[in-house]
């Protein structure tokens, strides 16, 4: 296994696309292997389009490479982890909680979690790892604060903010009423959901848990992972609480 430093990985293209529906978009980026690719979105409106989170940061034109109907881009963090922000930079406008703002202004190793998490890590799809003091984030401070109650109007199109803290204290999630369609970021996917690393609370996320649970969504679609309908997102809150008990018994 070979150590790459983070620039080596930032070239054109490599960006994956796939449509979703419903002017939903899911990119991905094709140099990281499947387990460890994180899944961000674009949204398109009727007056703009949005990008929920902006994946690792490796895809240099990501600009030239967005579905033909992109227009006026804007993005939205659901928090600050690094394989969530790193293409952040490229949208104008940047909406995210006020609780991890400082973090979006400087993203360093330690603030974004790439330290100690990326150390001696095969995350890339050939099996190599990069070298974790190499990641060099862009910064991408917040243009404007949301939270609770708050919605983003993309024109034909609006995203209801709900603040729903646990993996990180700044998440956020957004609800996409008329398609009955929630982005969780990193608050509920099939598979492990951290909730032991900095700044994360277990029975915070527990009540996100809930208050997602409370709306009336068909799919959700996660940071990682498959998207899920409304029975598997209540079957895999119901598996996080049952071990959480466990945990807390044992
Ligand atoms: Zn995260
Ligand atoms: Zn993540």
């Amino acid at each position: 296994m070979r150590e790459i430093s983070w620039n080596e990985l930032v070239r054109p293209g490599g960006l994956v696309s796939e449509p979703l529906g419903s002017g939903i978009f899911r990119l991905s980026e094709s140099l990281l292997s499947a387990d460890e690719r994180s899944f961000f979105y674009l949204v398109h409106g009727n007056d703009r389009s949005c990008l929920i989170d902006g994946g690792w940061g490796f895809c240099a034109d990501l600009l030239d490479r967005l579905p033909r109907e992109t227009k006026d881009l804007v993005a939205i963090a659901t928090h600050s982890h690094f394989d969530h922000i790193g293409h952040l930079s490229s949208a104008g406008r940047r909406f995210g909680h006020r609780d991890e703002a400082l973090i979006f202004r400087d993203p360093n190793i330690e603030a974004t979690q790439a330290w100690p998490y990326l150390a001696g890590r095969p995350c890339l799809a050939d099996g190599n790892s990069i070298e974790a003091r190499s990641v060099g984030q862009h910064p991408c401070p917040l243009t404007d604060l949301v939270d609770e109650g708050d919605e983003i109007d993309l024109g034909g199109r609006v995203l209801r903010v709900l603040h729903t803290p646990g993996h990180s204290p700044g998440s956020i999630s957004l609800f996409d009423e008329a398609t009955g369609t929630v982005f969780c970021g990193d608050i509920l996917l099939e598979g492990d959901i951290y909730d032991d690393i900095p700044g994360a609370d277990r029975n915070v996320l527990l009540k996100s848990h809930e208050r997602l649970s409370s709306l009336s969504f068909d799919r959700l679609l996660p940071g990682h992972g498959r998207a899920m309908d409304r029975l598997a997102v209540l079957k895999r809150m119901e598996r996080y609480r049952e071990a959480l008990g466990r945990k807390l018994i044992g």
